[in-house]
């Protein structure tokens, strides 16, 4: 288990600290301790002008537990090792080591790497001569005290539950008994593998719910499937064995009112594999990144190339717009295209998405002898490590190093990107020239219709600043 905390940069000359924590148990209790223990050194570390905050370490630490099976404790040592940490910070001895011997070898294997260790509550601090020796004292308890806290804990649990303060609905997946959190449902935990699956191999949610209300199915939560549910469940990253912590907060003591912590009002920490994961992390990451392109409900996509793209003639990203449908000499034209628009584009290329698809496909089948029915980012991601255009050919470097050259199967030589670029460049330039667009509703894609999306807006608003010789971002 890690913990990650989301910091924005700050200059780099001061000590570099980082906290060690340690939990008896991933259940909720601990969750929120370990949460509070983050939140006093967090506080500690800002009010401190020379400290700058490098990581939280944080393992979860089942009775039993051997210093081997400690890895974020391991992966402390070995930051300190390559320098990455002047200064540790832990709360106790007993959560640092299990015993006298652990934490004696580790404090002097760090001294020797020039780093420092603060135990919180005993008041000790390593660069001092005296703490060795009451170090020594102190360590020799710790093992008695960690075992009275594990059981403090558990007792705690239980109470929650008989006090009925534990009535957090279970999360769809997973159940809970009266110690353990967090355990596994299979058959529901079958369902969410499988709607991340088909997520990510870029069915559309509407397609993946009706077939599990086709099929009888039961939602998450309430009569039917909707799409808020599912969204958040695809968000959710408790199914890959995370926990953000501090999602929401307690507004004040006198309302209990729960506040959703949005702009990161409180600062938000990730503990990464906390308890048992649903979902292959690889897909949960795959799905975020779809998420991300398919920026829920908008209706505007950068599905499924991301930000792979660039300009052949500038190297700048190429940004999508999000062109209507339409047919020109009996072939659909879809998916609408990428240009070089962004913010500071050449304006100068713009692929229609059905060309480029097309040669993709192509190139893979090429490569790999399968002819994929379109393009997906879930194999794009897993074989493509960057994808090179030019004016009508384009190459695809695979992950292993090897690269697949095809030409694009422009079918009128007004889509080739230069021309189309000049084309729409002069279709907005006279949209920007304050023109009605109906006028022009059949110029642009030789009978394309004109939308409002969102890129389109940032296409026409970058044109008309290069007209008027402004350089201005979004
Ligand atoms: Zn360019």
């Amino acid at each position: 288990m890690s913990v990650m905390k989301f910091e924005s940069g700050k200059p780099r000359s001061r000590k570099r600290v980082a906290v060690y924590c340690r939990v008896s148990t991933d259940k909720d209790d601990q969750l929120d301790s370990l949460e509070n223990q983050m939140k006093s050194f967090q506080l500690k570390i800002q009010q401190n002008k020379d400290w700058k905050l490098v990581k939280i370490y944080a393992d979860e630490g089942i009775s039993g537990t051997s210093m081997k099976r400690r890895v974020q404790f391991l992966e402390m040592i070995e930051d300190s090792k390559a320098g990455k940490i002047d200064f540790i910070l832990c709360k106790s001895i007993s959560r640092f080591a299990r015993n006298t011997v652990d934490t004696l070898t580790t404090v002097r294997e760090l001294q020797r790497f020039g780093v420092q260790v603060f135990f919180e509550k005993e008041n000790i601090d390593t660069a001092n001569s005296i703490s060795e020796m009451l170090l020594t004292i102190m360590a020799s308890f710790a093992q008695e005290e960690s075992r009275s806290i594990s059981e403090n804990v558990k007792w705690g649990i239980r109470k929650r539950f008989e006090e009925g303060k534990e009535k957090k609905v279970p999360l769809y997946g997973f159940y809970h008994t009266e110690d353990e959190l967090f355990l596994v449902r299979d058959d529901e935990a079958e369902i969410v593998r499988e709607i991340f699956e088909r997520y990510v191999q870029g069915e559309t949610p509407t397609k993946i719910m009706n077939d599990m209300i086709a099929r009888g199915v039961k939602p998450p939560s309430g009569d039917c499937w909707k799409r808020l549910q599912f969204d958040r469940m695809l968000k959710n990253e408790k199914y890959v064995g995370d926990s953000l912590l501090q999602k929401t907060y307690v507004e004040s003591h006198l309302t209990h009112r729960q506040i959703r912590n949005r702009d990161e009002t409180l600062p938000q920490f990730l503990v990464k594999d906390g308890h048992c994961a649903i979902v292959d992390r690889h897909v949960f990451d795959q799905a975020q990144k779809i998420m991300e392109m398919r920026r829920f409900g908008s209706g505007n996509t950068t599905y499924p190339y991301g930000e792979m793209l660039k300009c052949p003639c500038c190297e700048q990203p190429l940004v999508h717009g999000s062109l209507s449908n339409f047919t020109y000499k009996g072939e659909r034209i879809r998916n609408g295209g990428w240009g070089c628009y962004g913010q500071n584009g050449c304006a100068k290329y713009l692929i229609i998405q059905n060309f480029l698809d097309t040669a993709v496909i192509e190139a893979f089948y090429e490569k790999y002898g399968e002819r994929k029915e379109r393009v997906d980012f879930y194999w794009l991601d897993d074989t493509v490590e960057r994808i090179e255009l030019e004016k009508t050919r384009v190459t695809i470097h695979w992950r292993d190093g090897e690269a697949t050259r095809v030409k694009m199967a422009i079918s009128d030589e007004r889509f080739a990107p230069s021309e189309y670029a000049d084309y729409y460049n002069g279709f907005l330039g006279r949209i920007a020239g304050g023109e009605q667009k109906n006028k022009y509703r059949n110029l642009m894609g030789m009978g394309m219709e004109v939308e409002t999306g969102t890129d389109r807006k940032r296409m026409r608003r970058k044109h008309a600043d290069n007209e008027s010789g402004r350089k201005e971002g979004k």
